[in-house]
């Protein structure tokens, strides 16, 4: 076979690997554009059915508070209610208070993830915001969980690029589950320090702890570690999710490391207020 002959083989072959590449690049595009129209489904379907709900929701509960507001204003006689039937009532309303804001959820995580929901960045000092709320929830932590909430977050910490309303709805959920996930006499604390160009916050408590298989899971939608436990505590296993796409829309990241039977740690990141000019 002469130079020419050889060097046409190459080209023929070189000619053909282009074409296939060109075919699988085009259907990697076809796939991917099909995924994002699903995920685009998900989220209009997710929103619409939680947007629905809350009308019929709201008429039932309603319906049932005005039965229960008869019997205690008590004046009718006939319209007062058995002790069983109010008993019946009072667990319906908190069924609704329980689906009520797993709808809420749904439909905020649907907003979230679809990025329709505007952030209010503002420089933020995590100090200030952080030692109001631990003030705030403190006796809460006490009277109702036994639990003692503490905070270690130094004064002169850089500011950090955050929403406060978001970060506020981030902090009272790791605040809720860490208080009740740890026993009476349980220890719930929240530090902060610098890491690289952005601050880290950390939620620890000396709580249940979180088993190793259910780590790498704990953020997804409705994931709970034990029905029966979560159950008791009215959640819908969407509050983790909620706050990593907080986190991430702010542009930080999470993380959670735990010990079963001695405590989890929560830590998030937050950018700093660049000052470089
Ligand atoms: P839920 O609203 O059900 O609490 P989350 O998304 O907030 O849902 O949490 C998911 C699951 O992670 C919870 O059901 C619980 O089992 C577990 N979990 C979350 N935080 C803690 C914690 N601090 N200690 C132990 N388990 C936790």
């Amino acid at each position: 076979m002469d130079t020419t002959d050889e060097i046409g083989q190459l080209a023929a072959r070189f000619n053909d690997m282009a074409a296939r590449l060109a075919r699988t690049m085009a259907d990697l595009d076809a796939e991917k554009q099909h995924v994002e129209n699903l995920l685009t489904a998900k989220q209009e379907l997710v929103a619409n059915v939680s947007h629905e709900l809350q009308t019929p929701l709201a008429s039932i509960r309603g319906h049932v508070e005005s039965l229960l507001t008869v019997t205690r204003v008590g004046g009718v006689s006939d319209a007062e209610l058995r002790a069983d039937e109010q008993e019946y009532l009072e667990i319906i309303q908190d069924e609704i208070d329980t689906l009520s804001s797993l709808i809420d959820d749904l439909f905020e995580l649907s907003r979230l993830e679809a990025r329709e929901l505007e952030l209010a960045l503002a420089p933020l000092s995590l100090a200030e915001v952080i030692n109001k709320m631990v003030r705030g929830l403190q006796k809460l932590a006490w009277e109702q969980h036994k639990v003692s909430l503490n905070a270690q977050v130094p004064n002169d910490l850089p500011l950090v690029l955050a929403d406060g309303q978001r970060l506020g709805q981030i902090l009272t959920n790791l605040f809720h589950n860490a208080l009740h996930f740890t026993p009476e006499g349980g220890v719930v604390m929240i530090t902060a320090q610098v890491s690289s160009d952005c601050v880290e916050v950390s939620v620890r408590d000396t709580g249940v702890g979180i088993l190793p298989e259910d780590l790498p899971h704990i953020f997804e939608w409705f994931y709970r570690v034990d029905k029966s436990r979560s159950r008791a505590h009215d959640g819908g296993g969407l509050g983790l999710a909620i706050v990593k796409q907080l986190v991430e829309m702010q542009g930080g990241t999470i993380s959670v490391g735990s010990i079963a039977g001695e405590g989890s740690e929560f830590r998030f990141t937050l950018c700093q207020v660049d000052t470089s000019d």
